[in-house]
C-alpha cells in the first residue's frame, strides 16, 4: 500500500470509527459530509490534479449540520477579527455539489440559521430573494474549478494587505502558518479587468480568473483588497482565514527588524500539512473549533456531546 493509500484509509477509517462512537459528534462539523471520500486531500493541495466529484452519500440532517457549522464558522471569523462589516465564509452544499451555502448580505457578527441561502455555482439564489453578497461569484468560481474544495473564505485582512501590494512574496514563517501553502499567489484585477474596476469580484468573469490565479494552492491574495482561501473542509478554512493573518504579522514584524528572515522548508511545510495530528476529525481540530465556537457565543450551537 502506498503511503497516500494509507492516509487515506487511515482518515476514513479514523472518521468512521469517531462518528460511530459519536464520542464527539462535532466531527461530522468539521469534516463535511462531502469530504469524507476525499479525506487525503492535504489542506494544501497544492501542485496536484484536481479529482472529480465523488458520489454523495448526505442527508437533509447533514444539510442541517452544514448550516449550523457554517453559522459558527461566521461568527468564529468575525470574533477573530478575520472578518469585519465585510468579508465571507461558503460551503459545498453536501447534497449538490453544483450549488453551495453562504449567507445573505449581512455581516458575518449577525448570522444565524436563517441567513443561510443556497447558491448556483453561477452566483443565483435558490428560492431567496434576500440580498446576496456582491462578491459571492469568488466562491462558485473556486468551487467550479477545484472540486477538492469545499469551503471557501474572503476576507478583507488588514495584515495580508501589504503583501499583495509588494514584491515581498507572503511566506509561511510560523508553524501555523504552515497551512497557506508554500506558494501564496497574488491576483491582480487589473490584469485582465483594466484600471476602472472597483476592486471588487462583481462577476463570475472575474470570479473565474481569481480562481485561475488560484489554481491549486490553498490561498490567493487579491492586489490592494484582500485574500481567498480555499480548503477541503470548512475547519480547515477557517484555520487557514485564522491563522493566515498571524503569519503575516509575524513576518511583517521580522522583515522590520532588518535581519534574514526564514521562511518554513517545504519539507517543514509538507509535515505540518499532512501530518495526521490535525485532521479535521482529530482531538486536536476539535479542540479548536470548540474553543473558538465558545470564544464567539456560539457554544450552543455546537452538537452536544454524550453525557451533556
Ligand atoms: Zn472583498
Amino acid at each position: 500500500m502506498s503511503n497516500k493509500s494509507k492516509r487515506r484509509s487511515s482518515s476514513i477509517i479514523g472518521r468512521r470509527g469517531f462518528m460511530t462512537a459519536a464520542s464527539l459528534a462535532g466531527a461530522a462539523a468539521l469534516t463535511q459530509p462531502v469530504a469524507a471520500e476525499s479525506g487525503s486531500i492535504a489542506p494544501n493541495p497544492a501542485h496536484k490534479a484536481a479529482e472529480p466529484p465523488k458520489p454523495v452519500a448526505a442527508t437533509s440532517s447533514d444539510v442541517e449540520l452544514a448550516i449550523r457549522n457554517l453559522v459558527i464558522a461566521n461568527r468564529i471569523l468575525a470574533h477573530e477579527d478575520v472578518v469585519d462589516a465585510y468579508g465571507h465564509v461558503s460551503l459545498r452544499h453536501p447534497l449538490n455539489p453544483e450549488h453551495y451555502l453562504l449567507a445573505r448580505s449581512r455581516s458575518p457578527e449577525q448570522i444565524e440559521i436563517g441567513d443561510i441561502v443556497e447558491y448556483t455555482l453561477d452566483g443565483e439564489p435558490v428560492n431567496d430573494k434576500r440580498a446576496p453578497y456582491l462578491e459571492r461569484f469568488i466562491h462558485g468560481g473556486i468551487y467550479a474549478a477545484r472540486p477538492d474544495v469545499h469551503a471557501v473564505v474572503h476576507a478583507h485582512s488588514e495584515e495580508v494587505l501589504p503583501f499583495s501590494i509588494s514584491t515581498t512574496k507572503l511566506r509561511p514563517v510560523i508553524h501555523d502558518g504552515a497551512f497557506m501553502g508554500a506558494e501564496v499567489p497574488v491576483w491582480d484585477i487589473a490584469d485582465k479587468f483594466g484600471h476602472h474596476t472597483n476592486l471588487l469580484v462583481s462577476n463570475m468573469a472575474q470570479g473565474r480568473d481569481l480562481a485561475r490565479r488560484l489554481a491549486g494552492n490553498s490561498m490567493v491574495l487579491m492586489r490592494g483588497h484582500g485574500f481567498a482561501a480555499a480548503a477541503p473542509s470548512l475547519y480547515e478554512v477557517v484555520r487557514l482565514a485564522v491563522y493566515a493573518p498571524k503569519n503575516a504579522h509575524v513576518f511583517q514584524a521580522a522583515l522590520l527588524l532588518g535581519g534574514k528572515v526564514k521562511p518554513l522548508s517545504k519539507g517543514e511545510i509538507a509535515a505540518r500539512v499532512e501530518g495526521p495530528s490535525l485532521k479535521p476529525d482529530t482531538p486536536a481540530a476539535l479542540r479548536a473549533w470548540e474553543y473558538w465556537a465558545r470564544r464567539a457565543g456560539v457554544a450552543d450551537l455546537l452538537p452536544p456531546q454524550p453525557g451533556k
